[in-house]
């Protein structure tokens, strides 16, 4: 069937508007609108019939009238009425109110989306965006029927219509483009027929940085109290945390603030412990700012603040913005890069200066650039799987402080349990420096001292 009889068929059947129409044979011709297309499409078949009308017999002049009357009535086109008019027929008076069968002349009405949208980017900065549209699965099956019945195999989605002709608008009034990979905000258009809704989707915010923890007893990341899971109870004071603060605790508030975000969710390229210090160039660490309204921070301010407020707790340094991606790289990461201890060791026996230098090149050669083997240690076995996991030391110094007490600093990789590699975990991780030292060794003091990233 030709486009033309397709068009008549298609109006036979039902009301359908001048987008909808161009929309049914878009993949055909280039370089125009879907508008367009259902214009020309119009124009051509009144002109065509108009001629037939002129110069044919009584039978085809009938069915030109015919069809002219089809084109003024059901696809209201108003050339198509005016032919009529002018060879001196009266084009039937439909009721003029039916919209479009298949999109309930949305396409008409589009600048009020358009408006919908700016209301809701009042306030918000950003750079980009994206037009996504949700239509109903009443319009979608609707529409494939409708397809189907006439044969329709050139169309173009609901959806991908709505949203290229929206973002063509918005392209023009706020004058930013569009971005299809990574946008600032997506506007969501849930469609039906009888009532729409908008949403909005702001991209998280990433600032990279690092952190140092000067004190102990700082957790990295908020703990729920764990007799109410954050609830509040009588033994958190009703705060809803085990611990009173963490380094993202005390970093986080001023960038919500600045960033005017509803949430935040702290990154960390892996984890001390509570009880260890983070020193040197301190621990890469991405802070998520989700739903922020403001997009540009003056970070060498924040960083001020932050270490102003919290002087001799934490301290941060070489802000930068960053990416998901790097959230994924930086714990992924975590494991691989090489990481600098320095630990302190009490003895449950006395060791003389000699008897400690004299094991400890035992211990050299034990470990330097040599793997062990650790089985999840004891005390975190409730939160991790239990299996053995194979790490590189890199290099051990040690010093002597005390016949019962020592000094190591130990270069290792990530994720490896200093404290079990010294105190052995009751030969969970072996060899162990206990083992090699012929001393039962417990850590008391540990510091970070430097992380390679
Ligand atoms: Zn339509
Ligand atoms: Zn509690």
């Amino acid at each position: 069937m030709s486009i033309f009889n397709k068009v008549l068929e298609i109006y036979k059947d039902q009301n359908i508007c001048l987008d909808c129409l161009g929309r049914m044979f878009s993949l055909l011709g280039t370089h125009s609108t879907n508008e367009e297309r259902g214009k020309s499409l119009l124009l051509s078949l009144t002109m065509e019939n108009h001629q037939k009308y002129l110069i044919g017999e009584e039978s085809i002049r009938n069915k030109a009238i015919e069809n002219l009357k089809l084109l003024a009535n059901k696809a209201k086109y108003i050339p198509a009425k005016e032919v009529l008019k002018k060879e001196g027929f009266e084009p039937l008076l439909l009721n003029e109110d039916i919209n479009c069968f298949l999109c309930n002349n949305i396409f008409r009405n589009l600048d009020d989306y358009v408006e919908i949208a700016k209301k809701n980017l009042e306030k918000i900065e950003y750079s980009n965006f994206l037009i996504g549209t949700s239509p109903s699965g009443k319009i979608i099956n609707r529409e494939d029927k409708f397809k189907a019945k006439h044969n329709i195999i050139e169309a173009e989605s609901f959806k991908t219509h709505m949203n290229r002709e929206i973002g063509k608008k918005l392209v023009n009034d706020i004058g930013k483009p569009t971005e299809f990979t990574y946008p600032d905000l997506t506007i969501i258009y849930s469609i039906r027929f009888d009532k729409s809704s908008t949403s909005l989707i702001i991209r998280s915010l990433f600032i990279f940085g690092r952190y140092k923890k000067l004190i102990r007893g700082i957790p990295q990341t908020r703990w729920f109290c764990r007799k109410c899971n954050g609830n509040g109870c009588e033994s958190c004071e009703f705060t809803g945390k085990q611990y009173e603060t963490s380094v993202e605790g005390l970093i986080s508030p001023e960038f919500i603030n600045a960033s005017q975000a509803e949430s935040s969710k702290f990154h960390g390229a892996g984890r001390e412990d509570i009880d260890v210090r983070m020193l040197g160039t301190g621990r890469p660490f991405i802070l998520e700012l989700r739903n922020p309204k403001i997009r540009t921070l003056d970070l060498d301010n924040l960083l001020e603040k932050v270490n102003m407020t919290n002087k001799d707790k934490i301290e941060i340094n070489q802000l930068s913005y960053t990416n998901k991606k790097q959230v994924i790289f930086i714990k992924e990461n975590a494991e691989n890069t090489k990481k600098t201890y320095k630990a302190i060791a009490e003895s449950s026996s006395e060791l003389n200066i000699e008897e400690f230098q004299e094991r400890f090149i035992k211990l050299i050669n034990t470990f330097e650039n040599k793997n062990i083997d650790q089985r999840t240690p004891h005390r975190v076995a409730h939160r991790r799987a239990d299996k053995i996991r194979d790490k590189k030391l890199f290099k051990v110094e040690g010093k002597f402080l005390k016949p019962n007490l020592f000094e190591f600093i130990i270069e290792s990789q990530g994720g490896t349990y200093i404290k079990e590699l010294i105190s052995g975990d009751e030969g969970r991780t072996s060899p162990s420096f206990s083992e090699i030292l012929e001393v039962q060794l417990k850590c008391i003091e540990l510091d970070v001292l430097n992380i390679d990233y």
